[in-house]
């Protein structure tokens, strides 16, 4: 039994994957349960994203320059 593609079901190992190869589908180098195809269209796995930490809030100062007056 092959490892099929998880996204399009396409056999990327064993047997079959000779003849999907014959095709252009092959197993991807990057993601080995998906095929190079799927693997090309899919975006990026888990793009990290910096968090940035909220702002200080300025109300506090805000407010007390105001009960000066
Ligand atoms: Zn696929």
């Amino acid at each position: 039994m092959g490892q099929k593609c998880r996204k399009c079901g396409a056999p990327i190992t064993g047997f079959w994957a000779k003849l999907s190869a014959i095709a252009g589908v092959k197993q991807s180098a990057n993601n080995p349960d998906y095929c190079n195809a799927c693997d090309s269209q899919s975006a990026p796995i888990a793009p990290v994203v910096k968090a940035e930490p909220p702002a200080e809030p300025k109300d506090l100062f805000e407010s007390e320059s105001e009960k000066e007056e």
